[in-house]
Order: C-alpha cells, then sequence, then structure tokens
C-alpha cells in the first residue's frame, strides 16, 4: 500500500528555489524546528519541500549608516551573539536569548521564526475544531480554553496569538522585511507582512504562494541602545513562549523622551504596536505620571475572552515595568 506522494528537494541558489516553489503545495525548509513540528502535529502536510537551508542568506551586518541587515537564514544564536547586534541592536539579543531553548536558537532561522504558526493547542492538535487548520471547522479556543488567546485584533473565526519574540523586537524598530518571488523583489515594513484573521484565519502573511522572505533591515537604533528592554512573561522561565511580551526603547535627551518605541506580544494575532502609548510619552519627561499612561493607553480597547482578562493587567504592568527600567532620569 503506497501513502501519499512527497517530495524532497535542495535549492542551490534563490532562482532555483522559486522555480522550485512554484509547484502547488510547496513549503520552504530552512532550519525545520517549526515546520516538522507542525508535519508531526497533523497542522500541515506539504506535497513538497523546497531546502534552502544552504543558501547564502545568513549575513549578520551592520552598514555604515547604522542599519542592520539580517540576512532570512542567519540562525538565532548567531545573531543573538553578533558583537554588532549585541552592542547597538540589544533589544534584537534581548527578544532572541529570552526565546526558545539554545538547541532551537542554534538551528532556527530569523526568517523560520517571523514565520512560525501559533502555539494555540486546537491548532497543533489533530482533531480538534480550528479554522486556522481546517477552514470552516469552527474555532475551538473562542468558548474552550482561551487563557492563552489574544486581546486584540481578534475575529469570531480565530483568537490566537503570534508566537515570536524577535518579531516584537522587530516591530518596535521599524524593521522591515525584504522578500522575492515570481513578480521580483519587494520591501516593506514587518508590520506589512501579518495579517489579521477576519474570515480567513489559515492565512498568517501577505506573502503570496513560493514567495520567499529573504532578509530583514533594521534602521539605524544607535539611540535606543542605552535605553532598551524586552521584558517576556512566561509560565515557565524557560523554553517557553510569553503570555504577555513588551518590547521598547526610550531616546531621553535633556529630560524629555524624543523617541519611543513600543510593542508588545503574546496578545495578538501579530506584533503589536503600541501606539498611542508611544505618543503619549514622546515629549514627556519619563516619569511616573507618563509611564502610567502609556501603561493605560496600551489596553485600551482589549477584548478579553473567558480566561485571559488577566492579560489587561499584565499588558498593563508590563509596559509600566518595562518603561521604568529603562527611562531612569538621563
Ligand atoms: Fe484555531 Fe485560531 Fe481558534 Fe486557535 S484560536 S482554535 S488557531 S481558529
Amino acid at each position: 500500500m503506497s501513502g501519499p506522494s512527497f517530495q524532497y528537494s535542495r535549492a542551490t541558489n534563490v532562482r532555483d528555489a522559486l522555480i522550485q516553489a512554484s509547484r502547488p503545495d510547496t513549503a520552504f525548509l530552512a532550519g525545520g524546528t517549526d515546520l516538522l513540528q507542525l508535519c508531526k502535529a497533523g497542522a500541515t502536510a506539504p506535497s513538497a519541500v523546497v531546502d534552502i537551508s544552504r543558501l547564502p542568506l545568513d549575513h549578520v551586518e551592520l552598514t555604515d549608516d547604522g542599519q542592520l541587515s539580517l540576512g532570512a537564514l542567519a540562525r538565532l544564536s548567531d545573531v543573538a551573539t553578533h558583537p554588532d547586534v549585541m552592542r547597538y541592536h540589544p533589544l534584537i539579543a534581548s527578544a532572541i536569548l529570552a526565546s526558545a531553548s539554545g538547541q532551537i536558537r542554534n538551528m532556527a532561522t530569523v526568517g523560520g521564526n517571523l514565520l512560525q504558526r501559533t502555539r494555540c493547542s486546537y491548532f497543533r492538535t489533530e482533531g480538534l475544531a480550528c479554522n486556522k487548520r481546517a477552514p470552516g471547522s469552527g474555532c475551538g479556543a473562542l468558548a474552550g480554553e482561551n487563557r492563552q488567546a489574544a486581546l486584540f485584533g481578534v475575529s469570531s473565526s480565530c483568537v490566537a496569538t503570534h508566537a515570536s519574540d524577535l518579531a516584537v523586537a522587530l516591530t518596535a524598530l521599524d524593521a522591515e522585511v525584504e522578500v522575492v518571488g515570481a513578480e521580483g523583489p519587494r520591501r516593506f515594513p514587518l508590520r506589512d507582512l501579518y495579517r489579521l484573521p477576519a474570515e480567513t484565519p489559515e492565512r498568517d502573511t501577505n506573502l503570496t504562494a513560493g514567495e520567499l522572505v529573504t532578509g530583514i533591515h533594521v534602521p539605524n537604533a544607535s539611540r535606543f541602545a542605552a535605553r532598551s528592554t524586552y521584558l517576556k512573561i512566561r509560565d515557565r522561565a524557560s523554553f517557553e513562549f510569553a503570555v504577555v511580551s513588551v518590547a521598547a526603547v526610550l531616546h531621553i535627551d535633556n529630560g524629555r523622551i524624543v523617541a519611543a518605541g513600543l510593542a508588545a506580544g503574546g496578545i495578538a494575532p501579530l506584533p503589536w504596536r503600541l501606539t498611542r502609548s508611544e505618543a503619549v510619552l514622546v515629549g514627556s519627561a519619563p516619569d511616573a505620571e507618563a509611564i502610567a499612561a502609556a501603561g493605560d493607553l496600551a489596553v485600551e480597547h482589549a477584548r478579553p475572552l473567558a480566561h485571559n482578562g488577566f492579560k489587561i493587567t499584565l499588558l498593563r504592568n508590563a509596559v509600566i515595568r518595562a518603561l521604568q527600567t529603562i527611562g531612569g532620569q538621563s
């Protein structure tokens, strides 16, 4: 008796990868740390995988103007321990070191981390109702176990959160993503990589079929290097995804906040930029009043479910704690 057919191939260059991925139902394989888990859980079953792990996309470079360029295949551990990242982009290093385990970080790639799929247990357990896994089957989490569910950006089709710590840090830093597909390369804000679930929760991103993430560009963040933090609150101290996380950077000059970047994880289907909190901070002194206002604004319009209301307090307090950590008088 023969099982379903499955093809493995290895790409020799980016063009070759795109050609091979033009077959329907093909997945790219890089570090494999998420894809193999998804296959084992039956959450995905591509008929072909294109191994891109040997493509020359693993650079970690600081340009002359202070921007950081990351190849999509750079290993998380190599990024987090790179001297330029530690010195000029410590938020990125902190977020990565809060992720997964040392062994996983040695295998996982930047691109794969950003594209990892939700940790919602309904999605990763065969046979349970999940619109993301089997469109139209319902959302088991909506009226079921939703302690980990999102507070923002949800729909009646899906309430899952995005799991990447790195994506939260990159969002706070206004990073851009570079992709290439049949129509050529394009570059856009990382925020626009992701989609809210609406009526199509099976689609996590705005990538077109066969499109490949090739790199990440982070603007010069040296003005934030002395005041950045990634605060991750999780159920155990290591190898665990965020219940709530906050990436925060401040630039303070002459006693006033002149620039702020704030994003949160564990509370939305994508890395969630806290723009209203940022706005109330800029122009203010980093005092208790401004910090409390930023915390209050971070949770405005939250839509809790039966079991995740505690995240509202957690998020507000995490924003305040993160800002207290980095907001000491200049
Ligand atoms: Fe599936 Fe989303 Fe509902 Fe989780 S929250 S069960 S991923 S549809």
